[in-house]
């Protein structure tokens, strides 16, 4: 774990002063880096019966589309606003300045799906958590929140469902 960690790289003050961006790029180009990160992170789900990966605009598609690939489902996204074509369901939440809104298509599930939701990072859990809430009102069950990394410091955790959280790095 400690050889992934090591490989995503820090960049200070961005996208504004003060953040600590952990950026995820160089882990994503290195080919035997991203293999073992999605295979860690699918052995969790293997053999669990699950229906469907939720994948968060823009970087949750890449992990959710390659976890839905090895687990054999599909994936369903999740985008800002405007960005799908049917009908949708859409939450807004608060940024640190502002708000943001997230759409599903409202045909997204069967009752009862067995869904993972899947994100790179998880920071406050603010936009985690408004995808936590589409995609239960539209009726599937969520498995698990998967992450890549998580900022402990933040608690993001607090703010999802008990004991469905995973991150495969933790800082
Ligand atoms: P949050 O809603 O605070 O949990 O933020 C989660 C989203 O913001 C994730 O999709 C991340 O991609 C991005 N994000 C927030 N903070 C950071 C950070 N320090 N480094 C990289 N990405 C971040």
């Amino acid at each position: 774990m400690d050889e992934l960690k090591g490989i995503i790289r820090d960049i200070p003050d961005f996208p504004k002063k003060g953040i600590i961006f952990k950026d995820i790029t160089t882990l994503l180009a290195d080919g035997k880096s991203f293999h073992r990160m999605i295979d860690l992170i699918a052995h969790r789900y293997i053999g669990q019966n699950i229906h469907q990966v939720v994948g968060i605009e823009a970087r949750g598609f890449i992990l959710g589309s390659a976890l839905a690939y090895k687990l054999g489902t599909g994936i369903t996204l999740v985008r800002k606003a405007g960005k799908l074509p049917f009908r949708t369901r859409r939450k807004t939440y608060d940024l640190e300045y502002g708000t943001d809104t997230l759409e599903i298509h409202e045909d997204a599930f069967q009752a009862g799906d067995k869904v993972i939701v899947a994100d790179d990072l998880l920071a406050t859990g603010g936009t985690m958590a408004a995808v936590v809430d589409l995609v239960q009102e539209l009726g599937a069950d969520i498995v698990e929140c998967a992450f890549l990394a998580e900022l402990e410091f933040l608690s993001g955790r607090q703010r999802l469902p008990d004991g469905k959280v995973f991150s495969l790095l933790k800082f």
